[in-house]
């Protein structure tokens, strides 16, 4: 798509190129009336520097003069009168002189179009203060493309077979009194934007200076705002500045929503809500400060039309004074837990990790505790001969059900012959006794076991013919249910 018009300046001869294509009328048409949209409020000062990233493509530039100068010079070459009735024929016509300068100014132009597409500049200034005051006649001409392709341009500019009044360009480039141009062409995700400064007077006679792939350009919030910003976003999550120090605001980035060009806002202007924190600066040729005054956390905000940025500041004490923390992350049996330290003073937070909880001890056999059961997960002696669950133990001073045996907790007790299963009992884990080789007499005080509730091999490879005492009524389902989970073939069932 390419959108071709010239533009006159200030004391400028006025001569307008229509529109090429319908379509680009439209799209122009919308971005006029856009602009003259009323209303954005806009929070931040009206004009911002902004960073903007680009691509310089001074080949394709210098590509196009020749072009030009080629066609300049071409025996009989011509345009039409505005009657399209002579074919005019000047005589004489020399290539214009290439100038840096002007090659500079229109680059960053080309640059200025990524941001806003306009013959006018993107803090809503003319064009004529890019240039030398002094007021020669010149023209502007800009283009966009999507694509390096610099005879599309050509030929569009040049316009050949066209009548008077699409001629426009063509006749800059066959004008004798013209001397010298400039072009520009950046390229920002595959669009390509074509500046042309065509002028009078003589070379500036600058040499040649390449800019950077970012550019600094000097643009209207609102007009940003009005024709599209996306992705809005500052990309620290917090700041840290120490007191009597400064640190520098943060950029904002966003992206352009017609051509996803990445800009930066520079020195938006934050606020901050609270006062005797932090303070701002603005120095001249240098971006904005934020200075620490008093230890504390505060933040600072940007906002403008819908947008509205937030990000914390915190000004750190020299030697912080922590409280007595709280548990953030409670630890348990397998996993460490969090202690959060806050500094009353500055706000700052540190964490301290808290071990991972401790079986206890009772009686040699090892318990973890929740919040009124417990759990007999070891003992403390391989060497134990004979293991009683209780029904219930006391830890500090708070009383707990046995309720489970925890999977593996007394396997490869080898010396151990007796055991009795307290009355609460209502889960034997995989394994429990596992490899319990002289275990031959076992006591099961509790009624409250089902296939659900024993893990597979709980008694598997004890002594060859144990006996298990059963409650009266269980005796039967707890035979079947403990040969499943491994006991013995010869074990005997009996009422206890
Ligand atoms: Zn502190």
């Amino acid at each position: 798509m390419i959108a071709v018009y010239t533009d006159t300046a200030d004391k400028m001869r006025s001569e307008d190129k229509h529109m090429i294509r319908k379509t680009i009328c439209s799209i122009l048409a919308i971005i006029l009336l856009v602009s003259m949209l009323p209303g954005v409020s806009l929070a931040a000062g009206d004009s911002i520097l902004v960073r903007v990233d680009i691509e310089n493509h001074y080949d394709l530039a210098r590509t196009l003069a020749q072009k030009i100068n080629e066609l300049r010079t071409t025996p009989d070459i011509g345009y039409w009168d505005e009657y399209n009735y002579y074919y005019i024929r000047p005589y004489g016509l020399t290539s214009l002189s290439y100038d840096y300068g002007l090659e500079n100014i229109a680059m960053l132009r080309a640059a200025e179009l990524s941001l806003y597409y306009s013959h006018d500049r993107p803090d809503n200034t003319s064009v004529a203060t890019l240039f030398p005051s002094g007021g020669y006649a010149r023209y502007q001409v800009i283009s966009q493309i999507r694509g390096p392709y610099v005879n599309t341009i050509f030929e569009d500019w040049a316009a050949e077979n066209k009548y008077y009044a699409d001629q426009a360009i063509r006749r800059h480039f066959l004008d004798k009194g013209l001397t010298r141009m400039g072009l520009g062409c950046v390229s920002v995700n595959g669009i390509y934007y074509w500046v042309l400064l065509i002028c009078g007077g003589s070379n500036t006679g600058k040499s040649p200076v390449p800019q950077g792939s970012h550019l600094n350009i000097q643009a209207s919030l609102g007009l940003l705002i009005t024709n599209g910003l996306t992705n809005v976003h500052v990309e620290e999550e917090k700041l840290t500045v120490k007191p009597g120090q400064t640190i520098y605001t943060p950029w904002i980035i966003a992206e352009k929503t017609d051509n996803r060009a990445r800009i930066g806002l520079i020195d938006p202007e934050w606020k901050t809500k609270s006062t005797g924190i932090i303070s701002f600066e603005y120095p001249t040729n240098e971006y904005n400060k934020i200075r620490g005054l008093n230890p504390g956390k505060t933040s600072i905000y940007w906002s403008a039309s819908d947008y509205y940025l937030q990000v914390p500041v915190h000004v750190p004490c020299e030697t912080h004074t922590w409280d007595a923390g709280k548990v953030s992350v409670k630890p348990t049996y397998t996993a460490k837990g969090l202690m959060l330290y806050t500094c009353t003073v500055c706000g700052e937070e540190k964490t301290e990790s808290i071990p991972k909880l401790e079986p206890e001890n009772i009686d040699g056999i090892l318990y973890e505790f929740s919040k009124s059961t417990a759990i007999a997960v070891d003992v403390d002696s391989s060497k134990i001969t004979s293991l009683v669950i209780p029904d219930t133990v006391v830890s500090n001073g708070k009383k707990y059900k046995v309720t489970e045996i925890a999977a593996n907790a007394f396997r490869d007790l080898r010396k151990m012959t007796s055991l009795t299963i307290g009355k609460n009992v209502k889960k034997i884990g995989a394994n429990a006794f596992y490899k319990c080789k002289k275990l031959k007499k076992i006591t099961v005080l509790t009624t409250k076991l089902n296939a659900s509730a024993v893990g597979a091999n709980a008694f598997r490879d004890i002594y060859k013919k144990p006996v298990f005492k059963c409650p009266k009524n269980k005796v039967i389902d707890y035979q079947k249910l403990f040969l499943q989970k491994g006991a013995p073939a010869k074990s005997k069932f009996e009422r206890k």
